[in-house]
C-alpha cells in the first residue's frame, strides 16, 4: 500500500478527506493533473505516464472523480480534469481553454449557500464566447 508522507500533503485537506487506497498510479495522475497549468484530457495524461494503458488511465480518473479530488469540465464532447476550484473561458469556434486565477465567484457563493443553506467547498466557473482571433 502506497502511504503519503507529510511532504505530499500540498492539498492536505483533500487528501486526508480521500478514502481511497493511494496506487501509485492514482498519486501520479493526481500530482500530473494538480501540477498541470491547463486542464488536462485523459489522452495527455496517459501518454505522460509510461506502463499503463489508457483503460487504466480512465478508472484511475474515475476513482480520484468520486473521492472529489478532481473535477472535470467537459468541452464540446470532451473530458478535461483539474484540480480545485476552475475558472476557465472557452472559445466556442476555436474551442481554446483559458483559466483564469481571479476568483469572480465569492458573491455568488455566499449568496447561493444562504439561498439554499448549502455549504460550498468548490466551485467551476466557465464562461463561453469567441476569443480574439474568431471574431
Ligand atoms: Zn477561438
Ligand atoms: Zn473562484
Amino acid at each position: 500500500m502506497y502511504t503519503l508522507n507529510a511532504n505530499d500533503l500540498h492539498n492536505s485537506f483533500s487528501l486526508k478527506e480521500a478514502k481511497m487506497r493511494w496506487t501509485n498510479l492514482r498519486k501520479q495522475v493526481y500530482e500530473m493533473i494538480k501540477s498541470n497549468h491547463k486542464p488536462m484530457c485523459a489522452n495527455e495524461i496517459s501518454s505522460n505516464i509510461l506502463n499503463y494503458d489508457l483503460s487504466n488511465i480512465y478508472r484511475t480518473i474515475k476513482v480520484l472523480g468520486e473521492e472529489g479530488l478532481i473535477n472535470s469540465l467537459t468541452v464540446s464532447g470532451s473530458n478535461f480534469y483539474f484540480v480545485g476550484a476552475g475558472h476557465f473561458l472557452c472559445c466556442k469556434k476555436c474551442k481554446v481553454l483559458f483559466n483564469f486565477d481571479k476568483c469572480v465567484g465569492h458573491n455568488i457563493v455566499d449568496s447561493l449557500e444562504k439561498e439554499f443553506d448549502f455549504v460550498i467547498n468548490n466551485h467551476v466557473l466557465l464562461f463561453e464566447g469567441y476569443c480574439k482571433n474568431c471574431r
